[in-house]
């Protein structure tokens, strides 16, 4: 299957008036870009087949476990001795089955293929095969909906929820790999947690799938439950990637999060908001839907009597910035 690849660009087509960038010319070089490069592809059902096997499984893993190690590639023999293979005829013949799709021939031996070392990689850390679940463990960040001073975690096969034991209010449940449940103490799980989804969300925010980095397109729309009268529907952005279907919806001040202004304002006030986690960014968060054709959301944020607004188009740029002091601008 191939697939023309474009850029992420704005959903809708509706541009907001006053755009920053220009389009790229590409002027100091002439040679055309190539944007679909060669793609081979193997029948999934072929290459997942002979996995199923604990001879190759015991291969790709002490392969992953030598590059761990600094060695790229292993011998025939060191590689027949750290699986349960009875003899040299019967792992040649599996070893077979995993080349050259899992694991390719190299002069010193046998070295993992790029799809070789993201399965071996995934069986290591369980990413396939575990299942964790843990108790609710207190967060020590107050509830953005009633104000309840602490939330709850809880861990229920791979996802995790952030929840209010006051409100009962979900104020977000995400998936986390098995690996990260293991690695970390419950402090750290929830750093690592919040860290995890921040980067994906800025991957997404940049235009990139965190699952494939094919494009990601960004589109800024009213959230699907909101069905009320229109003063009181909220905005949210809309992240999908139709290469590999992941998506994300998130609130558009999360999504703008690390944009330079935020950053810089926060950081002139003697704070980091990098530090504030996903499930709580702060109290002085304020969004307002100002247009829909064209989408434009004020996005603003308040601290010691000074605004920090930034209006947001439909494909998540953001057109304007601008810093007030608060009896200046009405928010
Ligand atoms: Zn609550
Ligand atoms: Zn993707």
């Amino acid at each position: 299957m191939t697939e023309s690849e474009s850029e992420t660009q704005s959903a809708d087509g509706n541009e907001p008036q006053a755009t920053t960038e220009s389009p790229p010319e590409s002027t100091e070089d002439e040679r055309p870009w190539t944007p679909a490069p060669e793609e081979n592809r193997t029948d999934p059902a072929d290459a997942f087949g002979v996995l199923g096997n604990e001879v190759r499984m015991a291969a790709l893993r002490a392969l992953v476990d030598a590059e761990a190690e600094g060695d790229d590639s292993l011998a025939f023999s060191d590689l027949f001795e750290a699986t349960p293979a009875g003899d040299t005829a019967g792992f040649s013949y599996h070893l077979r089955q995993l080349t050259d799709h899992f694991v390719r021939k190299t002069e010193g031996g046998y070295a993992l293929t790029y799809a070789g070392r993201e399965i071996a990689r995934a069986i290591r850390a369980g990413t396939y095969t575990d299942s964790v679940d843990f108790d609710p463990i207190a967060v020590d960040d107050p509830c953005p909906f009633c104000g309840e001073e602490r939330l709850e975690a809880r861990g229920e096969d791979n996802y995790v929820a952030v929840e209010c034991g006051a409100c009962g209010r979900p104020t977000l449940t995400l998936p986390f790999p098995p690996g990260g449940h293991r690695a970390h103490d419950p402090e750290g799980l929830l750093t690592a947690f919040d860290r995890h989804h921040r980067h994906r969300l800025s991957l997404m925010a940049d235009g990139v799938c965190p699952e494939c980095s094919a494009p990601a397109e960004a589109r800024v729309d009213y959230r699907d439950a909101d069905d009320g009268p229109d003063e009181t529907r909220r905005p949210q952005v809309r992240f999908d990637c139709e290469r590999c279907g992941c998506r994300l919806r998130s609130p558009v001040t999360l999504a703008v999060l690390e944009h330079p202004a935020v950053i810089s304002f926060y950081h002139d006030h003697g704070d980091d908001v990098r530090e504030r986690p996903l499930w709580n960014v702060g109290e002085e968060w304020r969004e307002r839907v100002v247009s829909e054709e064209p989408w434009c959301v004020r996005v603003s944020t308040k601290i010691d009597g000074e605004v920090l607004a930034l209006f947001v188009a439909a494909n998540l740029d953001v057109v304007t910035v601008r810093r007030t002091t608060a009896s200046a601008s009405a928010s």
